[in-house]
């Protein structure tokens, strides 16, 4: 990794660069290798001192844990986008695991559900759970993937030219646009099974939001994602960063990490460069923004340019997603003693209403938590063993509002007090107790833990309310035509998450509109 990264607070940028890209996460990283294959030299500044965003890896004790990519769908197949676009910017190098036939369970206090691997698998499994509702099921299954075909020109359009979106824009993103009601809505059309509507939309984790807040675009592109099964990255979700890396460097790139951008440079309407937070500036005829919305149009431009450009108006249309808590555990055994299996756990209450047991630990975070995610990521990874012999991770996420942690944002990380020490460990522990409800034999086992709080993503990603996957997955959010990659600004770009939609996918693909509008060529042409 040492070799992929310089330290900015130890070596200096020197050279000359096509393009700035500002953040190492999936967005920034597929945008620059996208470049490099077109040539560009591209200089990544990186704020944190380890590469990757959400794809980063850190570690305690003799444990390594992945911090926002527990299962992506699709890579695995050779025929899908993500597959190739992750083959043509890694150079093959990139490697996946398949999770087996079940990547999800949920549970609804007894009950159990499993998502299958496979269209027809999936559909037959959730027919044998609901006998009677197998005609909304197969329509179910049909719109997910018409929603999903219908996206193409929704996609497309954000690369167009600014002049040809004026003209053909509207007609481009309309049928994209129809399936933009909310979830519940949608699901409401096809059944008035209330357990079935609950279990269809038991993944809303992966996007935030719970069915009567979501889009049924979000809905559809993740359950499409996932519908032919999940895999895990070979040796951990640094590999990510570390294969992408090559190409960016392989065209005379470089990416620095504890390099902190304070502002955009813009001159006369057009990005020259950027401000580094040590005052310094650094400049080249293009630069992108991967770190956010929010990030981008607050702290990265000066105020002039914000009013120039009406930036505050346009997130005045879009909101910050939930934030969230993660328990990083460790034991000291090896996952082929405790057999814990790939599958990730949904666990919610019992009375399969997500929307009213949000707002139940909204008003009263001692409700039952809505949802606790547990992860087995040593599991997934076949590597593991070699890095980790006889060692087993596990994360346990649920969801917690910014608001819960404001008041100790002042204090420094792992120095916030005693008050916040005390909710970390009563938090924790309810957390392991719903480990310990699915799995009693690892009770005593436990050697580490720590849960990492929205102040953590605040810290180490820059999301200013701990955000978990950048802005919020609502309709009105799908229809801000200011989320592409082209600004107001000339030569200034966005790419992430915000522009596409949260996800490794969606990060990935945001890369390859950015690449491609800056270009003003069509890079999925360069897929085989
Ligand atoms: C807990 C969690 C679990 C997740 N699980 C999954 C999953 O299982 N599967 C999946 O597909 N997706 C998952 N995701 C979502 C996925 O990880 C993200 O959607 C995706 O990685 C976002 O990529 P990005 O490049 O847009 O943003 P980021 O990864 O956030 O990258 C932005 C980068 O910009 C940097 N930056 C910010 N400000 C500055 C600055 N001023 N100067 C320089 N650098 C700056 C940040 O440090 C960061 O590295 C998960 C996310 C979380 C949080």
């Amino acid at each position: 990794m040492q070799a992929l990264t310089k330290s900015y607070k130890q070596e200096k940028v020197e050279g000359r660069f096509d393009v700035i890209v500002i953040g190492s996460g999936m967005g920034g990283m597929a945008t620059a290798a996208f470049l490099a294959k077109e040539n560009k030299r591209v200089l990544v500044l990186e704020r944190h001192y380890t590469p990757g965003g959400f794809t980063h890896v850190f570690t305690r004790k003799e444990y390594e844990w992945d911090v926002g990519v527990h299962y992506v769908g699709d890579v695995h197949r050779e025929t899908t986008e993500l597959h190739k676009m992750f083959n043509y910017i890694t150079d093959g190098k990139m490697k996946w695991e398949e999770m087996g036939p079940v990547y999800d369970k949920m549970f609804f206090g007894k009950d159990q559900y499993h998502f299958v691997a496979g269209t027809e698998e999936f559909k037959s499994t959730m027919k044998s759970y609901f006998p009677g509702e197998e005609a909304a099921i197969d329509a179910y299954v049909d719109l997910i993937y018409n929603t999903q075909k219908k996206q193409r020109f929704f996609f497309a359009e954000k690369i167009l030219p600014n002049f040809l979106s004026a003209l053909f824009g509207n007609l481009m993103r309309k049928s994209g646009l129809q399936g933009n009601k909310t979830t519940l809505e949608v699901l409401q059309s096809l059944t008035k099974n209330n357990k079935l509507i609950a279990v269809l939309s038991g993944q809303y984790g992966d996007y935030g939001l719970p069915p009567a807040q979501s889009s049924f675009l979000m809905h559809a592109a993740l359950i499409k994602h996932y519908m032919k099964g999940a895999c895990y990255p070979v040796g951990g979700a640094q590999e990510i960063f570390r294969t992408v890396a090559p190409t960016v460097l392989q065209a005379g790139g470089q990416i620095f990490t504890n390099a902190e951008v304070k502002q955009v440079l813009v001159k006369n309407g057009k990005a020259v460069g950027v401000q580094m937070a040590d005052g310094k500036e650094i400049f080249a005829p293009l630069v992108v923004s991967s770190t956010g919305v929010f990030n981008t149009y607050t702290k990265l431009l000066d105020a002039a340019t914000q009013q120039q450009t009406g930036t505050a108006a346009l997130l005045q249309k879009v909101r910050p997603s939930v934030a969230h808590v993660c328990l990083y555990i460790g034991i000291k055994e090896s996952n082929r003693t405790l057999k814990l299996g790939k599958s990730n756990y949904w666990i919610f209450p019992d009375n399969y209403d997500h929307d009213q047991n949000i707002e139940n630990y909204l008003a009263n975070p001692e409700a039952e938590l809505p949802v606790v995610y547990i992860s087995f990521p040593s599991t997934k990874d076949p590597d593991w063993d070699n890095r980790f012999p006889g060692k087993t991770t596990i994360e346990i996420i649920t969801l917690a509002p910014y608001a819960w942690f404001e008041k100790w944002k002042n204090g420094r990380w792992m120095k916030r007090g005693e008050e916040y020490k005390a909710w970390k460990e009563k938090m924790s522990q309810r957390l392991l107790e719903a480990l310990f409800d699915k799995h009693p034999e690892l009770r005593g086992k436990i050697d580490y833990y720590e849960l990492s709080t929205p102040l953590s993503t605040a810290h180490f990603v820059n999301y200013e309310q701990g955000e978990i996957y950048g802005i919020d997955h609502t309709t009105q959010r799908f229809d801000q035509r200011f989320l592409k990659p082209r600004t107001a600004i000339k030569n200034f770009y966005l790419t992430g998450q915000d522009i596409v939609s949260c996800g490794v996918g969606g990060a990935l693909f945001s890369g390859l509109i950015t690449a491609s509008a800056i270009t003003n060529k069509n890079l999925l042409n360069r897929l085989k």
